[in-house]
């Protein structure tokens, strides 16, 4: 099954009439828009959509290209014509990086190179119709990276799209940026029924169905994290030790990279009222800050919990 984006519907149109152009479309794409509101399951469904042997208006989910381009059970999308890459969240000696970064030898050939750069890769010649590249995290991209694939960005081999994922062409460098074709990603809008079922669930508000999609399919979870949410909510204001027991408990009841726990908290937050959500901004606004930096999340949650503490009217 290839899942078609929701939320998205004049840029699914305009990637339609993209993929019927064949060889005349823009192969050097930017998906813009706000983390969370499905720019890389689009990527996916484009990558999906160019290959189908069925040729309609989404991918028809049952030829062989379709259930290549299939993610697996780890999320990985098997087929040979697509790829993913990401910036490095460790530097070249293997320690945590500071600021995750997309290099050079992740583009073009070097002799640090591990694996098969994006610029060779693509151009050998697609198994199927038509090879796509995700730059996930553009705006991560070194000068360095950035400039040495210029020319590639520039004219892509004939059958082959780069597709830059970035929250907009201003986070991009101006040579990178103008070398794109736009489309522009917006917030969905959750149907009724997702909302009654996942309110206050943060993705509801930020419009990222990918989120959303991902809390309905596993209700078990979701219910665990919520209820280590309101634990620690409830937490707050009694014992110190076991608010930061409730802490620990939430950093546990959550996979590492899973950037939605800041914004369930400052979701739940505030619900308790005007007053007390500006006091918890800035302390949310850290945790985000440091969620996001890979911090020691445990510790991060801690600090938190102390800064409301403080905070609070007693
Ligand atoms: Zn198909």
């Amino acid at each position: 099954m290839i899942p078609t984006p929701m939320g998205q519907d004049a840029v699914l149109a305009a990637l339609r009439s993209m993929a019927s152009a064949e060889r005349d479309a823009p192969r050097t794409l930017l998906l813009a828009g706000p983390v969370g509101v499905g720019r890389r399951a689009v990527a996916r469904w484009y990558a999906a959509l160019r290959n189908c042997e069925a040729r309609l208006d989404d991918p028809c989910g049952r030829c062989p290209a379709c259930r290549d381009h299939a993610p697996d059970a780890d999320g990985v999308v098997p087929a040979a014509d697509y790829r993913e890459i990401g910036p490095a969240t460790t530097t070249r000696d293997g320690k945590p990086a500071r600021r995750p970064q997309l290099r050079i030898e992740q583009l073009v050939p070097r002799e640090r190179a591990e694996t098969e750069p994006l610029g060779p890769w693509l151009q050998r010649p697609p198994v199927r119709r038509h090879r796509v590249a995700v730059i996930d995290h553009a705006e991560s991209l070194t000068d360095e990276a950035a400039n040495a694939f210029l020319k590639t960005l520039e004219d892509p081999p004939a059958r082959a799209t780069i597709v830059l994922i970035a929250e907009g062409p201003d986070a991009l460098l101006p040579t990178v940026a103008s070398r794109c074709t736009t489309l522009r990603l917006v917030p969905a809008e959750a149907p009724p029924e997702v909302r009654a079922a996942l309110a206050p669930h943060p993705a509801l508000r930020l419009g990222r169905p990918g989120a959303w999609q991902a809390a309905l399919a596993d209700p078990q979870t979701t219910a665990a994290r919520r209820a280590a949410v309101e634990r620690l909510l409830g937490a707050i204001d009694g014992d110190l030790a076991e608010a930061f027991d409730a802490a620990d408990a939430l950093a546990d009841a959550w996979p590492p990279g899973d950037a939605e726990v800041p914004g369930l908290l400052r979701e739940a937050w505030r619900a308790r009222g005007q007053q007390a959500y500006l006091s918890g901004d800035a302390a949310t606004t850290t945790l985000e800050t440091a969620w996001a930096a890979y911090a020691q999340r445990d510790l991060a949650l801690r600090a938190w919990v102390l800064q409301l503490r403080r905070a609070q009217p007693r």
